[in-house]
């Protein structure tokens, strides 16, 4: 079994990365990617905990790219086998701490406006993480009593779109593509269906505009995507001469708290055959 996209406690997930090596272990995975949100600094102690355990690491990092509150599009691009002491990673997970940080404070300094309040414990709590996302702030929200879930904060505060809602750094595709490759990894589109297309030829256009800028495959296996959406993804992969990849978005018990490692909802099932491709494919890069 296999499982090519997950959280942990370096960005928005509940498990350390040897807390996350220890539960796939028992789920029985035998490939395993830890890709927190445009960070790779869990990745040493991923590594070595994979080691320590018989599982084979694929060391990734899922990288915003942009959030549009106009069409609520989000696109997400995985990097995977990608090199994390690379210089330019570096400088890119500098950048976005920061950033991330500023955002986190300014959304925090916009809902104490309206008269909502957090602690200064809360907000040094904040401060010693290494991503800040909204998905922290939830969590403050939640424990204060002002929502229930995660996902009300989503609907209600600052998901795209809502009114406490700041964007990340923008980027192109091309650029985090680029990036990518210069850390000798592979990019893949992650989550397509979160692209929120309004049809199938809109989608096949994106993913054609996303090959043209070098994009290497589409996770076409995910929790959330329709079996129609995996049927009409595969074709495309194969047209395009694009790699297949395959994910649950393990975050853990904070965030969809349902999805298991390598098996989601229940019903996701990655063929271990798709990492076999990808190293075909980085070798041909070589
Ligand atoms: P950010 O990294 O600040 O853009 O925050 C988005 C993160 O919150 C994503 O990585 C998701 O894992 C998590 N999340 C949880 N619930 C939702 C939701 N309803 N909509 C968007 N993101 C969500
Ligand atoms: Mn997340
Ligand atoms: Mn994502
Ligand atoms: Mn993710």
């Amino acid at each position: 079994m296999i499982d090519l996209h997950t959280h942990s406690t370096f960005s928005d997930g509940s498990l350390t990365p040897t807390q996350l090596v220890l539960e796939a272990r028992t789920a029985g995975i035998e490939y395993l990617a830890l890709t927190d949100h445009d960070t790779g600094k869990g990745l040493d102690e991923f590594i070595a905990a994979c080691k320590e355990n018989g599982i084979y690491p694929v060391p990734g990092v899922e990288f915003s790219v942009f959030e549009d509150p106009v069409t609520r599009q989000q696109m997400h691009i995985l990097g995977l086998f990608l090199d994390h002491h690379h210089p330019d990673l570096t400088s890119f997970e500098a950048l976005m701490k920061t950033k991330r940080r500023e955002r986190a404070f300014q959304i925090i300094d916009h809902l104490e406006s309206d008269g909502y309040r957090f602690s200064n414990e809360q907000k040094e709590q904040l401060t010693r993480l290494n991503t800040i996302s909204r998905a922290h702030l939830a969590k403050m929200m939640i424990q204060n009593n002002y929502i229930h879930s995660v996902d009300e904060a989503f609907d209600r505060f600052f998901g795209v779109g809502k009114p406490y809602f700041l964007p990340k750094p923008q980027f192109s595709p091309e650029y985090i593509i680029g990036l990518i490759h210069n850390l000798g990894g592979l990019a893949m589109l992650a989550h397509p269906v979160y692209l929120n297309c309004n049809s199938y030829s809109e989608l096949k256009s994106i993913i054609q505009d996303l090959k043209r800028s070098g994009l290497d495959g589409v996770e076409v296996y995910y929790p959330k995507t329709p079996k129609s959406m995996i049927h009409q993804l595969l074709t495309w992969c194969d047209e395009l001469d694009l790699l297949i990849s395959g994910g649950s978005d393990f975050h853990g018990k904070d965030i969809r708290p349902e999805i298991a490692l390598g098996k989601g909802t229940g019903h996701l099932y990655i063929p271990n055959i798709l990492i076999d491709q990808m190293q075909k494919r980085l070798h041909q890069n070589k």
